[in-house]
């Protein structure tokens, strides 16, 4: 089984033509700005909206004890929450809804064969993303494979902190890697994200030696990496790498912060500013100088 927590059909800002997104639980790091919260896990993950619960109390007819009714207010106590299929489709209001289920290779075939039309029309096709979709193992090798021979192209979304084994195994598989390089700097790389800068820099290498065209896809995060010095860092590394096609600026902003109120997870970057594309004008103008395709995207 493959754990998804969406499937996001139509989707024009993520690649060449219209693209089936496809969202898979589980990461190795911890990104402090991470947009996408409820991938983390690579179990289902109970998300609760506060503001539209009617407390119709079904959620705490079931289960273990895991959601109570205290002072007027519904309590998930997560860690007491085995089982999170059991509240699946519960309410009503959908203020409490799992996030993630689990799917097989053919029901996720299913969804994507309906849109093959459009990646016809469109020079479309599917994005592996996540969460960290290459952490997945041999049932998405599976999912490729299936894809490759429907003639749909693939794109994973990765941040290439995993053994180069494990990656070795997709290098052949899919058609365009869109790489994280979030920065180069071990110790800071670590305090934010919880992972090593160096795996990563060694992974860039290993990929632009295999010949494959890959896109690096920067995020641009205030108090982390949104500094002249770090960003030219960060530019004059892709430069040095033979095999990208172009890199990308991603700014910023706090739209997830919902997302972490709903998973009752704290978020540090809550509060930080959005950026500006303007502000990363002097950014893609280097990276261009320095012979990269250079875009920023939303
Ligand atoms: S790698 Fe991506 S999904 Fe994983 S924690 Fe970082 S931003 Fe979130």
């Amino acid at each position: 089984m493959l754990t998804v927590f969406n499937i996001q059909r139509y989707s024009i800002h993520d690649g060449n033509g219209v693209r089936t997104n496809i969202f898979f639980k589980g990461c190795p790091l911890r990104c402090s700005w991470c947009n996408n919260p409820e991938s983390l896990d690579p179990a289902p993950s109970i998300m609760f909206d506060e503001r539209i619960c009617h407390k119709f109390g079904e959620c705490r007819r079931i289960g273990n004890g895991g959601i109570i009714l205290e002072n007027d207010k519904l309590v998930i106590n997560r860690d007491l929450i085995l089982d999170t299929t059991v509240y699946n489709n519960i309410c009503p209001s959908k203020a409490l809804i799992v996030s993630g289920q689990e799917k097989t290779v053919l029901q996720i075939l299913q969804e994507i064969e309906k849109d093959i039309p459009f990646y016809n029309m469109s020079g479309g096709g599917v994005t592996l993303t996540g969460g960290e979709p290459l952490s997945q193992g041999a049932e998405l090798i599976d999912l490729i494979i299936q894809l490759k021979k429907r003639g749909i192209h693939v794109s994973a979304e990765t941040s290439l902190h995993l053994p180069w084994e494990t990656i070795e195994n997709y290098v052949n598989l899919i058609d365009l890697f869109l790489v994280d390089l979030k920065h180069l700097d071990n110790d800071k790389f670590t305090e934010y994200t919880g992972g090593n800068a160096t795996l990563v820099m060694e992974n860039f290498k290993k990929l632009d030696e295999t010949g494959r065209k890959f896109i690096v896809r920067v995020p641009v995060i205030p108090g982390f990496n949104f500094s002249s010095a770090e960003l030219f860092a960060i530019i004059d590394f892709a430069a040095g790498l033979k095999h990208v096609s172009e890199i990308n600026f991603i700014p910023f902003h706090a739209l997830a912060k919902e997302k972490y109120l709903m998973l009752g997870k704290d978020y540090t970057f809550g509060n930080h500013r959005c950026i500006e594309k303007s502000e990363l004008k002097p950014f893609t103008e280097y990276a261009e100088r320095k012979g990269l395709i250079s875009k920023i995207l939303n």
